[in-house]
């Protein structure tokens, strides 16, 4: 009998009486006490009906319940599916019909309207509150505090995972236990994390940051998380001296730079901050070690593919950058238009092949065909570039490329150098319809908050710097550029807004 995730990131701290969860209100929960809890859910599955196979989604707030209803799930061999909690009852009825979820968590606040959606797809409806009240965890108290192991091959699924929908409608990422495990003892091992570990974990769980490469890796070693319900400046700073890791998106970094109180002396008994699911401005990354000494570590990955690279802990780590494919992940760039190999310096297509590529899209065999190559290689959409010494840089998503007048124009480039302008907070460079053109350039650029960024100079650095055709065509300044909850610029977002600019 087998489960590998119970065997390998579970099994192991069954009965470990040190710490796993530490709360914002001072609460402690240990291994022992949360794999306890861990069971309740996987019996209060199962009394829901639930077998080995079906799906269960949840759109419930950060807790320690959603991590071990997660976890019990994965004991009961159940597919778990987290969803955002922002997403609306009319995008929840999308996920769960998708999906064919028997059982459908929400928050007690949520019933009223989704009590619809879930008769709508023929699935119960379960309340679960932050608090650790609600049905589900009334259910889950009448249960024993042990149960079965269900076993599971390498190749189920574990957890269906849905994109974050920055360029299109979210897909369904199938991932599997083999996916989940292998990426987690990589990571841990790279990372050096141990059971002496405490992981500051300010991140949401519906998405493969703080569910998988924060949670797992923490579990592959035994370690323990500070766990916050969301990222709050001053309650990250008054945790910061008992975490000796972070795992964070580029706006918490940015947003700790922010604040007078972070400093040097708050992060004494810090090993290791981490950054990904959005770039990092090497200018974020220079001030960060200016103000306290750390170099922030960067990753990239995706929910299709969990993390593929990583700067090293050991070494430089490079600025702009994200490093090297993990080992075990092979990784090449590809012309996109023949999927042919690209000599190292130019910019293609980054494909990944290894145990973290996920099965397929959930229900779209076609697009699955289409993204995932027969020899086992995944076409991520990213646009990257291979340095001299091997490091592997972001130019941007293939979506978002500019073709003007039948040239390439990747937004990256001219992003860098208005960037770098004064009163410029960042920039976000799209290609909106044109008729002579096909597309055109137009920037959009934060001001920084009660500046005034000075178009003309802007231009002015742009014609020093980039041949014509990349020049943007016009430039908007705005106070913010649109986000969504991982910190991602939604350029779709902006694409649409400016879409008419110049019909
Ligand atoms: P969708 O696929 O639904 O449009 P999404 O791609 O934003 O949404 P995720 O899987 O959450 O959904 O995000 C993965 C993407 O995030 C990557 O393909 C990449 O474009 C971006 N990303 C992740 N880490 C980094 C990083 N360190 N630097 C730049 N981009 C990153
Ligand atoms: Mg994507």
């Amino acid at each position: 009998m087998a489960n590998p995730i119970f065997d390998k990131l579970m099994q192991p701290w069954l009965d470990s009486s040190a710490v796993f969860l530490k709360l914002q209100d001072g609460g402690l929960m240990s291994h022992a006490a949360f794999f306890r809890r861990v069971a309740q859910y996987a019996n209060a599955v199962v009394s829901l009906g639930l077998r080995p196979g079906d799906r269960l989604a949840a759109q419930i707030e950060k807790s320690p319940q959603t991590l071990a209803l997660y976890l019990g799930c994965v004991q009961a061999g159940v597919i778990f599916l987290p969803l955002n909690t922002a997403y609306t009852d009319a995008e929840l009825s999308y996920f769960v019909e998708d999906s064919g979820a028997r059982v459908l968590v929400c928050d007690a606040t949520r019933q009223a309207g989704l009590q619809g959606v879930a008769d709508a797809c023929g699935a119960q409806l379960v309340t679960l509150n932050a608090d650790g009240g609600g049905a589900m965890a009334d259910l889950a108290d009448q249960q024993a505090s042990n149960a079965p192991v269900v076993d599971r091959q390498e190749d189920d699924i574990a957890a269906l995972l849905y994109t974050s929908g920055t360029t299109g409608r979210s897909k369904g990422a199938m991932l599997t236990h083999k996916n989940l495990v292998s990426n987690a003892m990589i990571l841990k091992d790279l990372w050096q994390f141990s059971a002496d570990d405490m992981l500051l974990h300010a991140l949401p769980v519906y998405h493969t940051h703080g569910l998988f490469v924060a949670t797992f890796t923490t579990l592959a070693a035994g370690g323990g998380m500070i766990f916050l319900p969301k990222y709050d400046t001053d309650v990250i700073c008054d945790l910061l001296p008992d975490a000796t890791a972070m795992m964070g998106v580029p706006t918490f970094y940015t947003r700790l730079l922010g604040s007078a109180r972070f400093d040097r002396d708050l992060v004494q008994n810090m090993r290791l901050f981490i950054s990904g699911s959005a770039p990092l401005l090497a200018e974020t990354h220079i001030r960060f070690e200016e103000r306290t000494g750390h170099r922030i570590l960067e990753r990239y990955g995706m929910t299709e593919t969990n993390m593929s690279t990583s700067n090293p802990y050991n070494g430089e780590r490079r600025a702009g950058t994200v490093g090297f494919p993990l080992p075990g992940v092979e990784a090449k760039i590809t012309d996109p238009a023949t999927g042919a190999e690209l000599p190292t310096g130019e910019i293609g297509v980054l494909e990944v092949r290894g145990d973290n590529v996920f099965k397929g899209y959930w229900n779209m065999p076609e697009k699955t065909k289409e993204e995932l190559r027969e020899d086992g290689f995944f076409i991520t959409g990213d646009l990257v570039k291979k340095d001299e010494d091997g490091y592997f840089q972001i130019a941007g998503r293939g979506k978002d490329l500019i073709i003007s007048g039948g040239f390439n124009i990747y937004p990256k480039e001219v992003e860098q150098v208005l960037d770098d302008q004064p009163h410029v907070l960042e920039t976000a460079v799209i290609g909106v319809p044109h008729p002579d053109f096909g597309e055109t350039v137009v920037a959009v650029v934060a001001r920084k908050a009660g500046e005034e960024p000075d178009v003309t100079q802007m231009e002015a650095a742009i014609a020093t710097d980039l041949a014509r055709f990349k020049h943007p065509r016009k430039y908007i300044v705005v106070d913010a550029l649109p986000r969504n909850t991982m910190g991602k610029v939604q350029k779709n977002a902006l694409r649409q807004d400016y879409a008419d600019l110049f019909a």
